[in-house]
């Protein structure tokens, strides 16, 4: 009796163990099949090919895991959902318009943002999130929130007259955005005017300041050929010479010579064209308002503007005056054609 009631034990056991196996099995099962099924959703069935600047090899990325790393890369998860939207469409339209125009010689884009726009691979960047004390979750729904975005505005892109537009961004410009011509040696494009712009204050770079010696200052200038010599007298009478018509600086005196706002910011790494001097001692300071050229969308704007209950529709056309959003299919996509 004893020996039969063992037996019953050890068989109840090894089915109770069998249950939970299978019952692991075909959850496992289920979430990959789920995974796939999200996979699947996700992708846009397009291909493009992305130049790394580092090794100069060229890969075939989906377009909508290239727009996740670019957006990811280039603007926080935690920004308002239409703020991300708009982002998601400007690097779409800044994409088609590199691959319609062949800005790119060997491939359809690359992954520098000096060049193109900046791609970081998704899971670098989890990586860099984990780090910054971003949990699993946080990270998963961020993720979650872009691929939304990209999803949900499939295929959108913003023109002008038909044609496609450069989706020029920036981070941030408070009061103004910049116009095109004022940068880029008169060339006016329509789409890229100087707009009202108003932005969140606690933006980390709204302001920074560059202090710069006379002595590193005049051998910068010398050193890059815009000057033959500079005097101390000459450093202490440094001023903004010209300013462009949305009130950044165009250009400032030194000495006899005038050097271009644009060319002092790569040269001394200024965060903006957007400052006011202070001459003190051998020192120069440069305090700057605002993070990049200012020309087009300002990401802290746009955010600003969801925020305040703006539509991604009407945060595009805030920034690009007089441009239309249109749908282009998945064969349009392919070939890059509108
Ligand atoms: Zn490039």
């Amino acid at each position: 009796m004893k020996l039969r009631l063992a037996f019953l034990y050890i068989i109840s056991a090894i089915l109770f163990c069998l249950i939970v196996v299978l019952a692991i099995g075909s959850k496992n099962n289920k979430e990959e099949k789920k995974e796939e099924e999200e996979k699947i959703e996700f992708e846009s069935g397009s291909t493009i090919e992305l130049l790394r600047s580092a090794t100069g090899q060229i890969e075939s990325l989906d377009l909508n895991y290239y727009l996740l790393c670019v957006v990811a890369s280039e603007i926080p998860f935690s920004y308002e959902y239409e703020a991300i939207k708009a982002q998601v469409i400007v690097a779409r339209t800044y994409l088609f318009n590199k691959i319609k125009n062949n800005k790119e010689e060997l491939a359809d884009v690359c992954d520098s943002y000096t060049h193109c726009q900046a791609f970081t691979d998704i899971n670098k960047l989890e990586e860099i999130w984990k780090n910054k004390g971003f949990s699993e979750k946080e990270i998963k729904d961020g993720e979650d929130k872009i691929k939304k975005a990209i999803v949900e505005t499939q295929g959108k892109i913003i023109t002008y007259n038909g044609e496609i537009i450069d989706a020029l961004f920036h981070a941030s410009s408070p009061q103004k955005t910049e116009d095109a011509s004022a940068i880029w040696s008169g060339v006016d494009i329509p789409y890229l005017k100087s707009v009202e712009n108003v932005e969140d204050e606690d933006y980390e770079r709204r302001t920074s300041t560059n202090v710069i010696s006379y002595a590193t200052f005049k051998n910068t200038l010398i050193g890059n050929g815009y000057i033959d010599d500079l005097t101390l007298d000459e450093f202490k009478n440094i001023c903004i010479s010209e300013y462009t018509a949305s009130g950044r600086v165009k250009s400032i005196a030194v000495g006899l010579y005038r050097i271009k706002a644009e060319d002092l910011r790569s040269l001394f790494g200024l965060n903006s064209t957007n400052f006011t001097l202070n001459i003190e001692d051998e020192n120069i300071e440069f305090n700057v308002l605002g993070f990049g050229h200012g020309v087009g969308l300002s990401q802290v704007g746009a955010n600003t503007y969801a925020r305040a209950g703006k539509s991604c529709d009407e945060i595009i056309h805030h920034y690009y005056t007089d441009v239309e959003i249109k749908d282009i299919d998945s064969e349009q996509m392919k070939r890059g054609k509108i």
